[in-house]
Parts: C-alpha cells; structure tokens; sequence
C-alpha cells in the first residue's frame, strides 16, 4: 500500500484506500493508456483522472460540460492544495489570459474546459506548446445523440486523438445502458481503449415503487418516514413542482421548489440551501441534479413516471451517496402511462426516435409493473445481472399477490373493442360496472354486451388491470383520441384465449380518504 498512487491519494486526498476500480485505471491511465471509465454517479470517478494527472508530468486537461460543476470541482481542488484552474465563458478576457499563461508556464496541474472552447483554434495551438499530462472527459455520454445531454461539439472530441496520439485519455460516464457505452466508445475513437466498467448496483438504496391512489396522501405519508431529512422530491412540470412545494409548506415541511423557469437568483439561493441546511425538501423537475454533490440525500421520491429507466437511475442515483441508507420512492399511475404514451406519439420526433423512445418508456413501466426484485430488473436493462433477490426493495421486503387477469383482461378489452375504441379509462370502467350514468345512455353504451359485466371488481381494481394493460402492451393509447384506448396486435390472443394474463393485485388503498380522480 505504499505506491506513489497511495501516498498521493493519502497526501493531497486524504483518502486511505482506493475504491473498486480507482486504483486499476490509476494506473492504467498514469501508464499512459487510454480507458472508458463507466461507474454510477458517487463512484468516485473524479479520482480516477486527478491522481494520474498528478502523477504524470505536464498538465491535466478535463473536459466537462458543467459550468458549474467545474467550477465546485476546480475550488475543492484548490482547497487540497492542487494548481486547479477552469475556462469557461463565465471568465472575464483578463483571467482567462492569465489561466492560458499559467498553462504555458507549466504552472497548473488541472485545467477544466469547456468543450466549445477546448475546440477553438486558438485554444487547440495553446495546447501544442502545452505539456499536456492526459485528456479526461468527463461526462462522456453527452456524445450520444439519443441522449438527453446530447452536446454536438463532444463529436469532434476525437480530435484530441488525431492531434496528440501519445496523450493518455480517459472518458467517463455514469450512463449505464449498453447502446450509449458502445456509441460512446465508437464516437470518442475508444473502442481499443480498455474498458473499466463497476457494477451500477447502489445497495444502500431501497427501491419502492407505488401505485397513485390519493398521490398527495402518499407523498406525505411516504415523507413521514423521512422528517428533518433531505431529499428530492421530483415533479414532471414547473406547475406541480410549485404546487407541491407549497403544499409541502402547508405540512410544515422545509420544502423549496427549483425548475428552470425560475429566477436564476432564486434557484441559486435554493440550491444554496439545500446544499448547506440539513432537511431540505426540495421539490423540483429534472433541471435540478446534475452535478448536486451532497452525500446525505437520504430519498428521492417521484411523483410522476420519470422519463425512462437511465433517468430513474441518474435521479435516484442522487440519494445516499455517503453509503447509508437512502430510499427511491415512485408513485405512479395510468394517468402518467397514458400521458407519457400521448406525448411520445404526438411529439415531433422521427419514427426511429419513436421506436426507441416507445421501447424506453416500456422498459420502464416494466420496471414499475414487476413482480420480481426491482434491483434486478433495474440492472438487468443496464445489462448487468443481480445473482439474487435483493432483498433491499418492495418486492422482495412484502412480495406482491399475482392473480390470473386472464377473464378480467378479456372483459377490458372486449369492452374497449365494443364501444369502439375511442374511450377513456374512465367511461370504460363506468360501462364494467354497469354506471347509470347520463352518457352512458346518450352513447347508448347500457346496450353493450359489455354493460355491467365487471361488477366482480371495484374501480379501483379495475383501474389496475387497465393501467396493467396498456404498461404490458396490450391496450395502447390513442394518439388521436384524447386518452382513447385501443387494442393491439397482442390483445387478440388474449381475447381468443389463447395468452395467459398475470397481474399484480392493486395493494389496499393508503390511509386517509380515497380521491377517485386522481390516477
Ligand atoms: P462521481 O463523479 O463518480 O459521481 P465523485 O468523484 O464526485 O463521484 O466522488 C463521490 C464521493 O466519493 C466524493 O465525495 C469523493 O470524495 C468520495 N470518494 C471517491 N473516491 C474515494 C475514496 N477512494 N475514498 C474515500 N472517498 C472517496
Ligand atoms: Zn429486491
């Protein structure tokens, strides 16, 4: 334990030991050899490009596309009493030429850049009088075009390659599925580089997913189990994100909103908090997170469907990166299914888009709607495979009733087919049940064969065997008609009898009063 890695990971770090992979791209990367370094968010990636940095002679150059992050990163650094210094378009022309000086005069260890900037001419024939100790760039994935960090400029990265074949260079991410590591290595020029990939298991963190019921009800009694600790609490729009923190507020919880149509002083000062108060809820959309280093993040809880299943991972991966347990809560209904469904279809994304967008979206509603451990099924889209239940999430902790849906699956769908598949939820539960209701009437829908055949099961019930399935693709949502459902190529087998439904029975609703409207 005494290698020059150590004694530096102990001297300016203060750390005793290397984590998981650190210490083999340490050394692989002080060696001079390039690498793709993929580990979950917390891993402790950062190291893996300042110690060979330090190690080797002449400067390391970081790439990385967070203003601010790069900024938080160059201050800690300074404070270790490593020559760290960043450029960005937030330096004034009199810093910046005192930063370029300092490169030249081989006076800084660690120079973080902006990718835009790092490709100018004038910055790429500063770096050939330059000695240059390694390229990293971070947050790799922004390579990716199906990605939602896509960064344009990160494609011409591979010039670094052309330009200084000799200059070790290390790519990092925290983006797990297979697609983005293989395009990642392809448009980066890294597919010989060797490839360090950590497990993406977080086991500190309890996986819980609920169905919406009474979402506000569930929200707080969800954070019950959490006072005076700090967490995230997602929203899908800036409305809700507003909403939420208010009422939050109303139940004497510290809790703060955060969306990008905010004054950037009040984000700040939001984020400030957070950052430095203990128990903090802070109530945002998915512009809050990336690159929040705060380790007791003990929840993040959703409040609507995330976007797919790598942003689940990349939200809830902001909890418990201290190693201490920390719970990813989601609450989810049809209403978000049919919502996220509609807005796939009636977005302007080309078909190929579509496609991927439609197969992420079913990923992740697998996820929701599974039986089995969810840490498996959540690893097991990144490729990965958990050996085990796991014993740390929901299903595995109270193990959710199957039932055969088989009957009622046919009813459902036999009911969307005879009342012409343009309904909502709503209306087709109306007609299970056998409603009185005036529009049933007017529509002449008593007079299905349908009318009254489900008595058998609540709404509620009969709100999971929809929202089931259209998650298992056997109704889909209309694009057309406002929440309408309609059959699949898979339903027919069903309605035939020939296919087999398993469903999830629907858990008894939550404490407080039930609120029918809200899915
Ligand atoms: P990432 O960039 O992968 O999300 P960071 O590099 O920010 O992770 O590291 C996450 C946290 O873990 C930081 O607080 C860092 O100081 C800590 N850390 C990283 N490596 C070690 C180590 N070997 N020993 C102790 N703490 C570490
Ligand atoms: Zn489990």
């Amino acid at each position: 334990m005494s290698s020059p890695a150590h004694e530096l990971l102990k001297r300016v770090f203060g750390h005793d030991a290397f984590r998981g992979n650190q210490q083999a791209i340490v050394e692989h990367v002080t060696a001079g050899n390039d690498a793709l370094v993929l580990m979950p968010t917390g891993g402790g990636k950062s190291l893996c490009y300042q110690v060979p940095a330090l190690l080797r002679e002449g400067c390391g150059i970081v790439v990385s596309p967070l203003i601010a992050l790069m900024q938080d990163q160059v201050e800690a650094l300074r404070q270790l009493g490593v020559r760290a210094e960043f450029l960005n378009s937030t330096l004034d022309a009199e810093t910046a030429g005192r930063v370029e000086r300092d490169l030249l005069a081989g006076q800084l260890d660690l120079l973080y850049v902006a990718p835009e900037r790092l490709l100018t001419g004038r910055f790429l024939s500063l770096l050939e009088r330059s000695h240059i100790a390694l390229f990293a760039i971070d947050e790799a994935h922004c390579v990716s075009q199906w990605g939602h960090d896509f960064r344009p400029e990160y494609r011409q990265l591979t010039v670094l390659h052309e330009r200084w074949p000799q200059i070790p260079r290390i790519a990092l991410t925290a983006t797990a599925d297979p697609p983005t590591q293989r395009e990642i290595a392809e448009r980066l020029d890294l597919a010989q580089a060797e490839h360090f990939i950590s497990s993406f298991d977080r086991p500190n963190i309890r996986y819980t997913v609920v169905q919406k019921d009474n979402a506000r009800r569930q929200l707080l009694d969800f954070l019950r189990g959490h006072r005076g600790e700090a967490g995230i609490v997602y929203c899908m729009s800036r409305r809700k994100v507003e909403e939420t923190a208010d009422m939050l507020r109303g139940e004497g919880l510290d809790a703060l909103p955060y969306h990008a149509g905010l004054p950037a002083e009040v984000r700040a000062a939001n984020q400030r908090r957070f950052l430095r108060e203990d128990g903090i809820v802070m109530c945002a959309t998915i512009a809050f997170g990336m690159g929040i280093d705060k380790p007791d993040v003990r929840f993040v809880a959703h409040t609507d469907l995330p976007k797919s299943m790598e942003g689940y991972y990349q939200e809830t991966g902001r909890a418990g990166r201290d190693g201490e347990p920390a719970e990813a809560w989601l609450c989810y209904g049809l209403g978000d299914v049919v919502l996220l469904k509609q807005m796939i279809e009636q977005g302007e994304a080309g078909a190929e888009r579509k496609h991927l967008e439609r197969a992420k979206l079913d990923h992740l509603l697998g996820y929701c709607e599974s039986m089995q451990c969810r840490r498996q099924v959540l690893l097991a889209g990144f490729g990965e495979t958990y050996p085990q239940p796991c014993g740390n999430c929901d299903n595995c902790l109270t193990p959710p009733a199957a039932w055969d849906a088989t009957v009622a699956a046919q009813k459902a769908l036999s009911c969307v087919y005879r009342s012409g598949q343009r309904f909502g939820v709503g209306h087709l539960i109306d007609i299970l049940r056998g409603s009185d209701s005036e529009r049933i009437r007017q529509l002449g829908h008593d007079k299905l064969s349908t009318f009254g055949i489900g008595k058998d099961l609540d709404s509620r019930n009969w709100r999971g065997v929809f929202r089931q399935l259209v998650a298992a693709s056997l109704l889909e949502v209309d694009p057309e008609a406002h929440g309408g459902l309609r059959l699949t190529d898979a339903s027919r087998d069903v309605l035939k009898g020939r296919r087999q439904v398993m469903m999830r029975r629907e858990p008894a609703a939550t404490r407080g009063e039930r609120d029918r409207s809200s899915t």
